[in-house]
């Protein structure tokens, strides 16, 4: 057993209803789950599945979707933290609660199946150690009384489970996206409350990639952030290290990591645009006495205007 004490607060996905016990990479759990087992689906039939950024780039490869058009379909939001940012949830199907991609056969998507799906029945934490912002990973095993597997005769480490589910990679790129939450979460009110539009800037870098990747090539980015050519083009037509890129780019947002050179007259050419951009406001408003609709949407949380 581990000893390492858990604030339940720091660890960054929802509380299982079910107390885990905490174990270590080394320690040994009994557990197969197999096709012909007398639980088959039965996991899947009920899901509350917290979906990473690399989770999501899988899947919508996999899907050949756009990453907004996933998000629509297959997911939904929710607090990560109260008032604060947001995480992402797989959505069950309509009007029950098992997965989209459950089929008699088992899942649809296998190959690429979330963070969550690989890990169970092992539930990942990572958490923060006292006055340090590097995280620190426990495990934890969970058991449902739904799930026979662990009645099944094999013995085998947590790590040796890691590799057999294909988590190695897994945990190396939703690291980012943890440490920012990790961080977020542990800093409090010592880095302020984020801006409702660095919350919005925050769901696209992280869930929405595609809409992301417009963002960051659009001319108003350029005109702030001075991005080598190369970086440029990396991130046009690369997911992953646009997904990099898009942790960054957070960690500058939200903690003031200046990592990423911003031009000198950057604040200039904002203030013109946006004082331009209020102008015409008026000048419309003037003509038709109202301007419902034509100023940014505060509600609107995935928009992100200059
Ligand atoms: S993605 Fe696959 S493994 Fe995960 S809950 Fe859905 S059907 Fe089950
Ligand atoms: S053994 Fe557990 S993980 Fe496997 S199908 Fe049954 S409930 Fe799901």
């Amino acid at each position: 057993m581990s000893d390492i004490k858990i604030d339940p607060s720091e660890i960054p996905f929802p509380t299982s209803p079910v107390q885990p016990a905490l174990i270590e990479g080394g320690t040994e759990i009994t557990f197969r789950c197999r096709r012909g087992i007398d639980c088959w689906n039965a996991c899947c039939s009920n899901i509350d599945i917290s979906l990473t950024p690399y989770d999501i780039l899988r899947l919508k490869q996999r899907l050949a979707m756009t990453s907004g058009d996933f998000l629509l379909q297959y997911t939904l939001p929710y607090e990560l933290e109260k008032d604060g940012i947001a995480g992402v949830k797989l959505k069950p199907v309509e009007g029950g609660s098992a997965c989209q991609f459950m089929t008699p056969e088992g899942c649809s998507v296998y190959e690429d199946r979330p963070t969550a799906c690989r890990y169970y029945p092992v539930a990942l934490l990572s958490m923060r150690r006292q006055d340090e912002f590097t995280d620190t990973h426990a495990y934890a095993l969970v058991k449902e009384p739904h799930c026979h597997g662990h009645n099944e005769p094999r013995p085998i480490t947590v790590e040796a489970y890691r590799q057999e589910q294909g988590l190695e990679e897994y945990d190396r790129l939703g690291r980012g996206w943890r440490q920012l939450i990790l961080k977020k979460k542990s800093s409090g009110p010592t880095v302020g409350k984020p801006s409702p539009r660095s919350l919005q800037l925050f769901f696209m870098a992280c869930y929405d990639i595609d809409r992301f990747r417009d963002f960051v090539t659009s001319d108003n980015f350029n005109d702030v952030y001075d991005l080598p050519a190369e970086t440029r083009a990396q991130i046009g037509r690369d997911d992953l290290a646009l997904m990099e890129f898009a942790f960054q780019l957070m960690r500058q947002v939200l903690f003031n990591e200046m990592t990423i050179p911003i031009k000198p007259d950057a604040l200039e050419k904002r203030l013109a645009r946006k004082q331009e951009r209020e102008k015409r406001l008026d000048e419309i408003a003037a003509k038709v006495g109202s301007l419902d609709g034509l100023r940014d949407d505060p509600n609107d949380k995935y928009k992100i205007s200059d």
